[in-house]
């Protein structure tokens, strides 16, 4: 039975996340796919959410196609992605967020960045995911959205994080849904 790996545990609760953050759906005995994503601003986790396919692809189907399209070709037109091989363990897989995904900036060296990961159960699903992005690559991504796209992640932002956190401000560039 594979486990959820640490980085993927809430900081929170440093227990695995058991429910999506907008529907509250039981995630972890589900056959449903889910997301995990966290964000770290100067080394500190500033938010992790957990979130089900179904409130992903409501929210995937709000974005713009031209701002997804901006997110792909940012993506694609930056790494080779016939580098990426068959990722037989999850250890293996794991090792996709040591780096940022498109500028390979090592995570220790980064300040701020956003990883995420697809799991079922607790299961880790290889492929693209786990994906590590760092703030620079972020900013660019940022940049190429239509404000349709930054209104809708900031009202998700604002609907499921009331308040941020004190003391911490969060990073201008907010994480990309992928
Ligand atoms: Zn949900
Ligand atoms: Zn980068």
């Amino acid at each position: 039975m594979a486990n959820i790996p640490e980085e993927f545990h809430s900081l929170e609760t440093s227990e695995t996340f058991k429910n999506c953050c907008d529907c509250g759906c039981e995630l972890l005995d589900s056959a449903q796919m889910y997301m995990i994503q966290k964000c770290f601003s100067n080394g500190e986790c500033v938010m992790e959410f957990a979130l089900c396919d179904k409130c992903k692809e409501v929210l995937d189907g709000q974005i713009s196609s031209e701002s997804k399209e901006a997110i792909y070709d940012f993506l694609f037109d930056n790494t080779d992605i016939n580098e990426q091989k068959e990722h037989q363990t999850q250890a293996d897989a794991m090792l996709q967020i040591k780096e940022c995904f498109t500028c390979s900036k090592k995570m220790c060296d980064c300040k701020s960045y956003t990883y995420s990961g697809l799991f079922v159960g607790t299961h880790l699903i290889p492929g693209p995911l786990p994906i590590m992005i760092c703030e620079d690559c972020q900013e660019v991504i940022a940049e190429n959205m239509s404000d349709h796209t930054r209104d809708v992640k900031n009202k998700f932002y604002e609907e499921n994080f009331p308040g941020p956190p004190s003391e911490v401000h969060l990073p201008d560039s907010k994480p990309v849904f992928l």
